[in-house]
């Protein structure tokens, strides 16, 4: 499933990408949607059909050799580039030896993120965040993992999905936060500076992001469907945030099944 920043600040655009089909989400809001899991997975990187899906969506012998599915990945902190070990050093020098940007999000109460700076706004909306606001830069990955794990002191890095489905999350001063937590962690930072040079953490001072989902009622109790437990899954369309399908029925989060073959109905 994709999914895009609406036009104009209007809501967030998805669309669910099956096979050949496109099918525009937004348009089914209130109709009446049925996926059903075919019991075909094939892997998003090399396309074979595996049993079982690891990492959301890989085979396994992708899952043990690719870069993109290391820890380090996960916990950046934990880069062995510089030891010799990368899986793939030359994707690690595409991806991670990049900008990221470290930021804050309000997806159930305020936490920190991390991501390329190619991949803002979708990250926040993959997330389901309603607020970002970018707050540093850095050269690496590896670089943004030590600032994320700074910032874990204080704040979350996790979004508690099923506050964040409810819609039951207030709106968040993101700029006084970013204030407040920059000073706070100020040594901290200066620590990360002395280690690898004196710009290499650079403040940004951006304007916070407003996000919005197409949702017309948020469910009240969150029940969670898997295709592995039911292949056919759906029920009347009601929202669409984060990666998540909201259905009357409950809720599905496509991103666990990438690669599953579905029909729609
Ligand atoms: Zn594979």
């Amino acid at each position: 499933m994709a999914v895009e920043p609406g036009d104009g600040g209007g809501p967030a655009r998805y669309t669910l990408r099956a096979g050949e089909l496109r099918l525009d989400l937004n348009a089914r809001l209130g109709q009446r949607l049925t996926l059903t899991h075919t019991g075909a997975i094939a892997c998003t990187h090399c396309g074979r059909a595996t049993r079982k899906s690891f990492a959301q969506g890989y085979c396994y012998p992708c899952f043990k050799r690719l870069a993109q599915c290391d820890t380090c990945i996960v916990k950046p902190e934990t880069c062995h580039y510089f030891a010799g070990t990368c899986r793939e050093p030359e994707w690690g020098e595409r991806h991670c030896f990049r900008p990221h940007v470290v930021y804050l999000a309000n997806s159930s109460g305020l936490k920190v993120g991390i991501t390329r700076k190619t991949q803002v706004p979708t990250r926040w909306l993959d997330q389901g965040a309603i607020q970002a606001l970018p707050i540093l830069e850095v050269d690496t990955r590896q670089q943004s993992g030590f600032v994320e794990t700074l910032f874990k002191r204080e704040v979350a890095d996790r979004t508690n999905w099923r506050a964040m489905l409810k819609g039951e999350v207030a709106p968040l001063d993101l700029v006084a936060e970013r204030d407040r937590l920059l000073e706070g962690l100020a040594a901290g930072l200066d620590e990360l500076r002395e280690r690898f040079g004196a710009d290499a953490i650079r403040p940004l001072d951006e304007a916070p992001v407003t996000l919005d989902y197409p949702v017309l009622e948020s469910p009240t109790k969150v029940v969670s469907l898997n295709f592995d437990k039911t292949p056919a899954v759906g029920g009347t369309l009601m929202g669409l945030k984060g990666q998540y399908l909201m259905f009357d029925t409950g809720v599905i989060n496509l991103r666990k099944f990438t690669g599953y073959e579905v029909s729609v109905g």
